[in-house]
């Protein structure tokens, strides 16, 4: 476009991804005195799960709440809303990930005094990674059944993770899934995370990964 001379450029792109982070940033003021985790995996890697074994054991020595993040339903929300945990959904209609802007309506809804707040992102391990959503960690969570090769696939959402959880570890002896592979080429891309295996369903692994939460929250305050 001209315009008196003198040519502007119009860059839409990243606009629209410096808006996300504004917003972003808004929300990380906000949440100054809360922990915030944005967790992203593929779907069916065990995220609710996670998420409902993790209101267990917190057993209320944490006051928790859930953002959740699924294209429709409420499915996932009132499984958390079980354990006595308010849940704030976001359905994305389409949309394959969240955004700040949606998170930042969502968080309008939240009670006060949260000291952890997890964000169950679209299953996705794509675009999630571009959508900072004013969370201090991300956690990538891989389940056995889906391969130790997934890290190497989808490099780009482990650089920018603190911890990758290996889920579902109870199945690895039926089939073929390396945790050593996994979690090397978890490290190679990113030597920074934090690493735990898990299993939601015989509770391996769920001991050090609410020590982390609770270490991670210390920090915070
Ligand atoms: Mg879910
Ligand atoms: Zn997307």
């Amino acid at each position: 476009m001209i315009q008196g001379g003198i040519k502007l450029e119009i860059p839409v792109k990243k606009s629209i991804l410096e808006d996300n982070e504004t917003i972003a940033a808004r929300l990380k003021e906000k949440w100054e005195k809360t922990l915030v985790l944005n967790l992203m995996s593929s779907p069916g890697a065990g995220k609710t799960t996670l998420l409902e074994k993790t209101a267990e054991k917190l057993n209320g020595k944490l006051k928790m709440a859930v953002i959740e993040g699924d294209l429709a339903t409420r499915i996932d929300a009132e499984r958390i809303e079980k354990h006595g945990i308010p849940v704030i959904q976001i359905n994305t209609g389409k949309g394959c990930h969240l955004n700040a802007k949606m998170v930042e309506e969502a968080s309008l809804n939240l009670p006060a005094g949260i000291d952890i707040l997890f964000i169950e992102n679209v299953g996705n391990l794509v675009c999630p990674a571009e959508f900072s959503l004013g969370e201090d960690l991300r956690v990538i969570l891989v389940s056995v059944p889906e391969g130790d090769e997934k890290p190497l696939k989808y490099p780009v959402i482990f650089r920018s993770a603190s911890a990758f959880v290996i889920n579902k570890v109870d199945l690895a002896p039926y089939v073929n899934f390396s945790i050593e592979k996994a979690k090397d080429n978890a490290l190679g891309i990113n030597s920074a995370m934090e690493l735990f295996e898990v299993s939601c369903y015989t509770d391996a692994g769920l001991d050090e990964w609410i020590s982390w939460l609770v270490e991670k929250r210390k920090e915070k305050k």
